[in-house]
């Protein structure tokens, strides 16, 4: 089978698409044949070594396609079966193995694309907007990088949530697609100082929450736009990491909370994956929950998607295609 693998850590030059052996599923594991990939910014994290992997290795965290097999013991999948699944690295390929208990059905009617477009960032939407932070009416979050694959789930599920959203971007197109996702305001954080247009927005009253995935160019800021005892939920560093802090920092800002949480750690349980990719996938199938997908490339080019999604030129999901029709 073919796959896309890394030997070293680097740019987008270092992704290699070679033949492997197709991998055999040991106890508790399924292989399944994917039809879509799903490229997500932590595969930026590891492509650079900014996250350590062991090398070499497949990339990916996410995808859909059909259980071709299982192996022992395994009670959760069969053979022929829609499946989807995130946090499982080496998707960037024609088959993977995957531990069955990650794997979720795909409801009639939603394709594997899309399955494969909502599984990552809709989880980590729903757990930011349920859990870490359970926005309600009346709340006003901040939610940056507003029309990436992210952002634009996050937009849609907090107003679900009846909350208010501010969302930033970079660039007057992203702008429009963040109003189109639901966005009651938009900040174009490359050319208006966010903090400045959020006092004014809010008329000094400032947020209950800011979600944060750019990280180092926005942190200080995001502090800043905290309400007294609010939290600043940063779940990502797309600009670059952000230096030590203080915690008496936080004290200074308003007794604030400060969370790093990842997707990993809200799916722990077989039912709590359940339960979230469950609600995404079902609104993706009903509608409620709409898909932008930005590009769909075939397996080969994984290193043009990275340099798009590097280069802040994609809105929305970026996929890559295997070529089989599942
Ligand atoms: P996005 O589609 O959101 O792409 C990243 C966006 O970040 C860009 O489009 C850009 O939007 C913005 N950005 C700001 N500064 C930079 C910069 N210097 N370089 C590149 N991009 C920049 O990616 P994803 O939806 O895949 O991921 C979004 C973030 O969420 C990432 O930081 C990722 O690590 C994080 N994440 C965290 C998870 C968790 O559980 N903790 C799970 C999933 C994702 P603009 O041009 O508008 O500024």
């Amino acid at each position: 089978m073919y796959a896309v693998r890394i030997h070293e850590h680097g740019g987008p030059e270092v992704l290699r698409y070679e033949e492997v052996p197709t991998p055999t599923p040991g106890e508790g594991q399924a292989l399944v044949r994917l039809v879509a990939c799903g490229v997500n910014f932590i595969d930026i994290y590891q492509r650079k070594g900014l996250y350590r992997i062991e090398l070499p290795s497949a990339l990916g965290q996410e995808g859909a396609g059909v259980v071709e097999a299982v192996g022992p013991g395994v009670t959760e999948v069969k053979p022929g079966d829609r499946v989807a699944y995130s946090n499982v690295l080496g998707s960037y390929a024609e088959y993977v193995v995957v531990p069955a208990h990650r794997l979720v059905p795909i409801p009639e009617g939603v394709t594997y694309q899309q399955a494969a477009a909502a599984m990552l960032q809709g989880m980590t939407a729903h757990y930011l907007v349920t859990t870490t932070y359970p926005l309600k009416p009346g709340d006003t979050c901040l939610v940056h990088a507003a029309a990436g694959g992210v952002g634009l789930l996050l937009i849609q599920m907090a107003k679900r949530r009846g909350a208010t959203v501010i969302g930033t971007v970079s660039t007057e197109e992203k702008a429009q697609l963040a109003r189109e996702a639901g966005a009651d305001h938009v900040i174009l954080y490359t050319q208006q100082d966010f903090e400045a247009e959020v006092l004014r927005i809010t008329e000094g009253r400032k947020l209950q929450v800011v979600y944060d995935s750019v990280g180092k160019d926005t942190f200080d800021k995001s502090l800043n736009c905290l309400a007294l005892r609010g939290m600043l939920v940063l779940y990502g560093q797309s600009s670059g990491p952000v230096p030590p802090l203080d915690p008496q920092v936080l004290a200074q800002k308003g007794s604030l909370f400060l969370t790093r949480p990842v997707l990993w750690h809200y799916t722990t349980t077989r039912e709590e994956l359940l339960w979230r990719a469950g609600d995404v996938l079902g609104w993706v199938r009903t509608g409620e929950l709409k898909l932008r997908i930005d590009r769909a490339l075939p397996l080969s080019q994984a290193a043009d998607a990275h340099r798009a999604l590097e280069g802040r030129q994609t809105t929305g999901k970026v996929l890559l295609l295997t070529g089989f029709e599942g």
